[in-house]
């Protein structure tokens, strides 16, 4: 209780800086992998994209949305993962650090631990690192554009990646002579070398590739055992919040998500 006795030490904590995040605003965890370029070369990912390797991405995310509190929506592409978590949390005071290091901590033990069951045949070779940040959205607008920014981070790369990998593993090219082929070129131009020269119509490439992969809840029914004993297994007539899913989406059409990401705005794909 107050009247406690606190030891003459205690004061150091007041040095500790207060890092809450503003009230009623979205708060941003994102992760990224840390020199994923090698991490990546040297567990020999498939260019320019591992599937393996985007899928034990979203398992992690979703470890994290389960075993944390408060977080409506993830986002990921590439070696990143955005989670959002609700304007009125109150998880931790809405300390900052502690969002940070929670959804790091839990999201690197996870892709540890969940390693062999997408890299069947690939060992792991050295432990992995994330970096976290922290960043508060004040208003659905710019929490979307926020999203939206992400996804047009992921666009922009895998356009340039898959001419870039086709000129290489198609072509014969070096990187260096793909790069120089690449330099200077606009949008237009790689997906008409894309189509004349390796008969690619990028559209028709996959969408978690193209567009990253949204998580968000969805209600299941729960399966559990009669109370008188009986093994027979019948759906209860509560549900719980599950982490779904929803591979190869759009950031704009995510249905159970409507309220943050209706109408988007902005990036034109
Ligand atoms: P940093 O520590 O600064 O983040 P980085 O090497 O991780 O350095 P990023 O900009 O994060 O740089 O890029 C991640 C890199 O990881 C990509 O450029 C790509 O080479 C590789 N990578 C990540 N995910 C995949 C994947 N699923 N398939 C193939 N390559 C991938
Ligand atoms: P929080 O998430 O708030 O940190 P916590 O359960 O981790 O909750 P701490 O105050 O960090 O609470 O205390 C860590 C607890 O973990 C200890 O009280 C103890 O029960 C247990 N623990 C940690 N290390 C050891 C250890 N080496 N041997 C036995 N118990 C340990
Ligand atoms: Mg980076
Ligand atoms: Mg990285
Ligand atoms: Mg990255
Ligand atoms: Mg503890």
């Amino acid at each position: 209780g107050a009247t406690m006795a606190k030891s003459k030490f205690e004061y150091v904590r007041d040095f500790e800086a207060d890092d809450t995040c503003l009230a009623h605003c979205w708060v941003v965890v994102r992760l990224d992998g840390r020199n994923f370029h090698r991490f990546a070369e040297k567990h020999n990912f498939a260019k320019p994209n591992d599937r393996r390797a985007l899928h034990l991405m979203t398992k992690c995310a979703q470890t994290v949305m389960e075993e944390l509190e408060d977080i409506v929506i993830a986002y990921g592409q590439s070696d990143e993962y955005s989670f959002v978590f609700k304007r009125k949390t109150n998880w931790f005071k809405r300390r900052a650090s502690k969002f940070m290091t929670h959804v790091a901590s839990q999201f690197a033990s996870s892709y540890v631990f969940y390693w062999r069951d997408y890299f069947e045949d690939q060992p792991l070779l050295y432990p992995p690192g994330f970096d976290g940040r922290v960043v508060v959205y004040p208003s659905n607008q710019t929490l979307k554009d926020y999203l939206s920014w992400r996804q047009a981070d992921c666009h922009i790369n895998n356009l340039y990646n898959t001419v870039f990998w086709a000129l290489i593993q198609q072509s014969g090219l070096t990187p260096v002579q793909a790069q120089g082929r690449l330099q200077g070129t606009l949008a237009a131009d790689k997906n008409e070398i894309l189509f004349s020269e390796f008969n690619i119509n990028y559209n028709n490439e996959p969408l978690m590739y193209r567009k990253g992969t949204v998580l968000i809840w969805q209600k299941v029914m729960l399966l559990c055992s009669k109370k008188n004993g009986s093994q027979e297994k019948r759906a209860c007539a509560h549900s719980k919040l599950s982490p779904l899913c929803c591979l190869y989406a759009d950031v704009t059409p995510v249905a159970n998500a409507n309220q943050i990401l209706s109408k988007r705005r902005g990036h034109r794909f």
